[in-house]
């Protein structure tokens, strides 16, 4: 005898930053009945190995940078907002580049960025460059732009704190509860997974799970798992301030990490086979632009599964009725919590008339690869 389908208004899948972040705002909206179900553990998705960069520059697009906006000023001031402690390191964020393309891309950038009233970037000439980080050799570079009021967070702070505002709220969360399918009936949407749920809406936030959630209903979104190493070296520059450092031109990322700092390649095709490979690729970047570096001992690896494809967009709305979805492939630690807001408005159908998310729809064809860092990547 199978037991029968449990009942609650809203669904939504996925318990990473963003599910539970929809979740939260869902009920501060107040919807009453909401429940998360999560396939695994709480940041087992890309939340859980996020490098939670938060940064206004870097953007090409007015809704990029005002998500920037949004985000920065939610991460700077989470306590207040959801009652739960999350550090904000003002460490800075600093892109480099040794060619006039690229530089010229980064001086529009930031012409965009302050015009809409965010002055936080300067345009660094390599010897400021040097000034600024103590292992950068500035040889060989253009520029570099630099928004020292950007900073880094731990996205998992983030989920905690969504969680523990979400429950004062009522939202219940349920792990270990994949959905195998999705499937639209007379009385609701019945989620099929350990058992069986019918809500009368579903929010799929599933990260790369959205793909196989969503083709069902003629959704094909261009998003995959994929695997991203980054090791942590020994303590250094003890008492300096070490900000998040992409050199564009190569993809070596630098982040600080307490005492440590964290080294990894973004946007490399292939990407590093192994954390031996992560190393080779990082020690041959670094011989021009990071000398400082070469010789530091590496005491740690970490592999996360970010998900990416697509554009660098996130995909976001209603797919048909009583079925939305929110996927980013990238800045989703940043970008996230905004956009959670604005679709929890827009599903209880009080949109936020200051923030339009249509270029972003999740039926929208990607446009052109947005992220300067994986312009040329193939995946
Ligand atoms: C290495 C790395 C570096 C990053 N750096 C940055 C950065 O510097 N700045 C930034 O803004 N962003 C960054 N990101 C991206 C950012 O972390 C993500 O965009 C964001 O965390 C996505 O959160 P999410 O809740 O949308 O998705 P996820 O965290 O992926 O959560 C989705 C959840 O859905 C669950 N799920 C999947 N399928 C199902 C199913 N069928 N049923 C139930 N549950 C399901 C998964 O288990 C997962 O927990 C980075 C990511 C990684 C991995």
């Amino acid at each position: 005898m199978s037991t029968p389908a449990r009942s609650v208004d809203t669904l939504v899948v996925g318990g990473g930053l963003n599910g539970v972040g929809v979740a939260y705002y869902l009920a501060r909206e107040g919807v009453t009945d909401v429940l998360v179900v999560e396939a695994e553990e709480h940041g087992s998705g890309a939340t859980g190995g996020s490098m939670g960069n938060v940064r206004q520059q870097g953007f090409g697009h007015p809704l990029e940078i005002e998500c920037s906006r949004r985000g920065l000023d939610f991460w700077k001031n989470v306590e207040e907002r959801l009652g739960a402690p999350c550090l904000f390191h003002e460490d800075g964020y600093l892109l480099l580049t040794g060619t006039a393309q690229t530089a010229a891309i980064l001086r529009e950038q930031a012409d965009l960025q302050i015009s809409m009233g965010l002055p936080d970037v300067q345009l660094l000439e390599p010897d400021e460059v040097a000034e600024l980080v103590p292992f950068i050799d500035p040889e060989g570079l253009i520029c570099g732009s630099w928004t020292p009021k950007d900073g880094h967070v731990m996205p998992m702070d983030g989920l905690s704190a969504f969680i523990h505002a979400g429950r004062e709220l009522g939202v219940k969360i349920q792990k270990r509860w994949p959905v195998t399918r999705l499937e639209r009936k007379p009385d609701g949407w019945h989620a099929y997974g350990p058992d069986e749920i019918v809500a009368q809406r579903v929010v799929a936030v599933a990260g790369w799970g959205n793909r196989e959630l969503l083709q069902p209903f003629g959704v094909d979104l261009d998003i995959y798992k994929a695997t991203h190493r980054a090791v942590l070296t020994e303590p250094a520059f003890a008492g300096s301030r070490i900000p998040t450092v992409i050199d564009i031109d190569t993809g070596m990322a630098i982040e600080r990490e307490g005492e440590a700092l964290m080294l990894a390649m973004l946007g490399r095709n292939p990407a590093a086979r192994d954390h031996n490979h992560l190393v080779e690729l990082f020690v041959e970047a670094a011989a021009d632009r990071a000398p400082g570096l070469a010789d530091l001992k590496i005491v740690h690896e970490l592999t996360a599964y970010p998900a990416l494809g697509g554009d660098g967009h996130p995909y976001v709305g209603k797919v048909e009725e009583g079925l939305w979805a929110l996927a980013f492939t990238g800045h989703g630690a940043m970008h996230g919590p905004p956009v959670a807001e604005a679709l929890a408005r827009s599903i209880v159908d009080r949109p936020d008339p200051t923030l339009d998310l249509s270029p972003w729809d999740v039926r929208r064809t990607p446009g052109q690869r947005t992220v300067l860092w994986r312009r040329n990547a193939t995946s």
